[in-house]
């Protein structure tokens, strides 16, 4: 089979194909940048959930991960106009997350680029077409021809579309999106401080967008900032000292002296879901497939349960004898993925719109809600479980399950 775009989708269906199917798939990975470039410059860290770290752990790379993944020991979320005095503690888990692991941990970008990108050079099985890219493809009733950028031309039983937000396969098999982009950019970079964090993560909802502070190894957090548009690219054209003085309005003083420990970039924001995930011969996964709001850090989660559902239909597919790219087979997928996908990008758009703006009489009802949930200790321990991605018809991989 051949996988377009090897990002972290791509790179994570390739091996689990490769590495864990019984059948041992032959895998093409094409992807536009050169293999050992691909994604490290990147400022981002991620919020990898526990559901995710068993696939992960399943592909023999967390222990490579472990000693760079900070895992979330407490949460907290407040919700106030930026120059407010005090920013008053409305939601926090704590013991609710120490039940079986961490809910989540938090690993930079670079890091986990390089632990898959070296998996996949490691592993024989996958033929790598890097840089390069998929130009074209046509499918008849038994195969995909792909038509790379250099000429070359591969035959392959499916074509995974796992290049992006801006898939060029998802086009060119005409498939729409519904979705929108957000009048707010996503900017992010790392912040060291003086004082060590324990874990926590903090989510300050303010007006023009969540602000959060996710824990990274030693004394370092990853800074998630949504901000309008207009003010945003105001806020990254400053030089650095006026760039930490906004930062620092939002970060607040309780870590002591704080200082830029990586550089700073800036993200468009988009909610957009593909109108069909499958066509002929065609799946599609990640980023290609669903693009969600960043603030609660499940873009990438998402798109590892299309990973581990495709995996998991393609495996039991090729133990009935079945052809992999077919339309039966394809339908699975599709049913498993695409109704998950569409609610989780939903609820974090709501989540958006609840808080990312200054309206009294709502801020009062939402802090009310708030409130509550943090008396709830049941409701408190679902939530927990859901931002684990421990909810829904987990595929095996995120159970930490052979397939
Ligand atoms: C500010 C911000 C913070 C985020 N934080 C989190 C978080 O904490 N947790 C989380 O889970 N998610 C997070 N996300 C989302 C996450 O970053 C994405 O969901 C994830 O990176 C998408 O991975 P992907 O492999 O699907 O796509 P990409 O990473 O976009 O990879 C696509 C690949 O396809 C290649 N490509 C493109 N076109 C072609 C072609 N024609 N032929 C061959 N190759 C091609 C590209 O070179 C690229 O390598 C965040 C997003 C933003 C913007």
């Amino acid at each position: 089979m051949a996988i377009a775009g090897g990002g972290f989708a791509g790179r994570a269906l390739a091996l689990a194909l490769a590495k864990l199917a019984p059948q041992g798939f032959r895998v093409a990975l094409i992807d536009t940048e050169a293999a050992q470039t691909s994604g490290a410059a990147d400022a981002r860290a991620l919020a990898l959930t526990a559901a995710t770290k068993n696939l992960l752990a399943a592909l023999d790379l967390w222990e490579q991960l472990a000693p760079s993944a900070q895992a979330i020991e407490a949460i907290e979320i407040t919700d106030s106009p930026l120059n407010a005095a005090l920013r008053p503690h409305f939601l926090g888990f704590d013991t609710e997350l120490k039940h079986d692991g961490a809910m989540a941990y938090i690993v930079e970008h670079g890091v986990l680029s390089r632990v898959l990108a070296g998996a996949v050079a490691r592993t024989e099985a996958i033929e790598i077409f890097a840089p390069d890219t998929v130009a074209d493809y046509a499918a008849d009733a038994f195969k995909v021809t792909v038509k790379l950028g250099s000429g070359k031309t591969i035959e392959a039983s499916l074509l995974v579309a796992a290049d992006g937000k801006r898939s060029r396969l998802r086009e060119r098999a005409g498939i729409k999106c519904v979705g929108w982009s957000y009048p707010q950019i996503g900017i992010v970079t790392t912040v060291a401080h003086a004082r060590a964090h324990h874990g926590k993560a903090v989510q300050h909802f303010l007006p023009s967008g969540p602000f959060a502070m996710l824990p990274l190894t030693g004394n370092r957090c990853s800074i998630v900032w949504t901000e309008d548009r207009a003010r945003g690219e105001a806020i990254m054209a400053l030089d650095e000292a006026g760039f930490l003085a906004e930062l620092s309005k939002r970060f607040g003083f309780r870590l002591g002296e704080i200082s830029l420990a990586g550089p700073r970039q800036s993200f468009p924001l988009d909610m957009q879901i593909a109108r069909a995930f499958v066509a002929d011969r065609l799946a599609l996964i990640g980023d290609a497939a669903h693009v969600v709001h960043p603030l609660a850090g499940q873009g990438l989660n998402i798109g590892m349960r299309d990973v581990a559902a495709l995996a998991e239909t393609l495996v039991e597919a090729t133990r009935l004898g079945l052809d992999i790219g077919s339309a039966a087979t394809l339908e699975r997928y599709s049913r498993w993925r695409r109704f998950d996908s569409a609610f989780s990008a939903a609820v974090m758009d709501g989540l958006n719109r609840l808080f990312s703006n200054d309206n009294a009489p709502l801020r009062t009802l939402r802090d009310l809600g708030l409130g509550l949930v943090d008396r709830a200790p049941a409701l408190k321990r679902f939530l927990v479980s859901e931002a684990a991605g421990a909810t829904g018809t987990l595929p095996r991989l995120l159970k930490g399950e052979r397939i």
